[in-house]
């Protein structure tokens, strides 16, 4: 275990760091990353972001986003940083199995393993946390870090404002979330103080589609949603073809789910995608109902109450047809 005196007097020095964060990184999993880091590299720390996966073009102008390394494409380099580390930051996740190959390397190292994150239950593997399921990204949760924690809101310049703002922008649902309060309206009011660019955020993240994204999301909406009335559920799913059809790209596909649970009544939305060697499963829910105890009990998954995913190694079809029969289970608190 780590106090926070003790991390402060680490962090008042240089000190060779690592952050990582997410399998298939989204806005707050690399808002939250590259905020850290832009906010360490300022204090004069040798740091690097090292990411499991590639993630969207959307997310892939951020301040030193060039300075991410993909640890598919640089396995040796960044094991081996790790293995120097000081300091491992883990952000936006709480359980090393969400960081693929590298879990297992990052727990084998000598570094003191700092999680910041705001996923349910979190797997022991950390010195200091800063882990809270209230907040709406762990952008937030880097924020009241550097702010609260290290008490230097100085150290917040332009550069860690507009990575953090994306990452409580994209996680929060363009802040309207429940998790979205005051509180963070105030955090996004001072981060635009420090120079974020607020609209500009905004249309890089959203407004930054290929045509054949949108064309995608036409087909879907169009030809591949299942609306299943008497569980106010419904499903989209996609074949591997019509991925490749679309030239999907990696992010192409999210948000898509969002559309589906967006129809009136609706309760729970379902995104099934095949995969090369697994068909992926994205649920979101309204109100109390319960997506990631689905994900849990029947896809080896997991996340929050609202947003949910998980995997299974079967064909898509079977994978619908479990995802289906799993729901007379669940009839009453649809249709309540
Ligand atoms: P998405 O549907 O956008 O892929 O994921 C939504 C949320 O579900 C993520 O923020 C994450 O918390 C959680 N999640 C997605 N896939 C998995 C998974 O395979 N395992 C676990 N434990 N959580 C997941
Ligand atoms: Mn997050």
């Amino acid at each position: 275990m780590l106090t926070l005196t003790e991390l402060k007097s680490l962090l008042a020095t240089p000190q060779k760091i690592v952050i990582t964060t997410h399998h298939k990184p989204d806005g707050d999993a690399m808002g939250s990353s590259l905020g850290l880091y832009n906010y360490l590299i300022q204090k004069g720390h040798h740091v690097s972001l090292v990411a499991p996966t590639d993630y969207p073009d959307f997310l892939q102008w951020m301040p030193n986003n060039a300075e991410v390394l993909i640890y598919t494409d640089k396995k040796e380099e960044a094991t081996s940083l790790i293995q120097e580390a000081a300091l491992v930051f883990c952000l936006d996740f709480n359980a090393l199995s969400r960081i693929n190959e590298l879990g297992e390397i990052v727990r084998a190292a000598g570094a003191k393993k700092i999680m910041i994150d705001h996923h349910l239950d979190p797997e022991d593997f950390d010195d200091y946390r800063h882990w809270d399921i209230n907040a709406c990204a762990a952008a937030q949760l880097v924020y009241e870090f550097i702010v609260n924690q290290l008490e230097d809101k100085e150290g917040i310049n332009k550069d860690v404002a507009t990575c953090l703002y994306t990452g409580i922008m994209t996680d929060s649902g363009s802040f309207r979330f429940p998790l979205a309060g005051a509180n963070v309206y105030r955090i996004a009011a001072d981060l635009i103080d420090f120079g974020a660019e607020h609209w500009k955020i905004h249309q890089l993240v959203y407004d930054n589609s290929s045509e054949d994204r949108i064309k995608f999301l036409g087909y879907c909406l169009s030809s591949k949603l299942e609306v299943l009335k008497e569980f106010n559920t419904a499903i989209i799913s996609v074949t591997k073809e019509e991925l490749s059809k679309y030239h999907s790209a990696t992010g192409d596909t999210e948000g898509i789910v969002n559309y589906a649970l967006s129809i009136n009544g609706i309760k729970l939305a379902a995104f099934i995608i095949e995969r090369p060697d697994m068909v992926k499963l994205s649920l979101r829910s309204t109100g109390d109902f319960p997506a990631n105890e689905i994900c849990k009990k029947y896809f080896s998954g997991g996340g929050h109450r609202n947003a949910a995913g998980g995997a299974m190694a079967k064909p898509l079809k079977e994978v619908i047809e479990v995802f289906k029969s799993i729901l007379p289970d669940y009839k009453t608190q649809l249709l309540a």
